[in-house]
């Protein structure tokens, strides 16, 4: 199975078997974050969906809710392109 070194919670832990988005941010989650926080991560995301009242089919939606994810798990912000 394999293993990756969270910078979230800075263990060895069980790695994602696959990335949770098909973007750049799915890839950067899957090299540097682990199952465990990934998990918790995915908890937080619904909380802010119903605090927020966030509807996903609305962008301006997934723009927040992808700033939550990276204040979450500590990930550097999208470099301006
Ligand atoms: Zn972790």
């Amino acid at each position: 199975m394999a293993e990756v070194t969270c910078t979230r919670c800075s263990q060895t832990r069980e790695a994602l078997e696959s990335a949770p988005y098909p973007d750049d941010m799915g890839q950067e989650i899957l090299e540097k974050i682990c199952a465990a926080c990934w998990h918790q991560c995915k908890e937080m995301q619904v909380m802010v969906i119903n605090e927020y009242r966030l509807d996903l089919s609305d962008p301006k939606a997934h723009e927040i809710l992808e700033k939550s994810i990276r204040d979450f798990l500590g990930l550097n912000p999208p470099t301006a392109s």
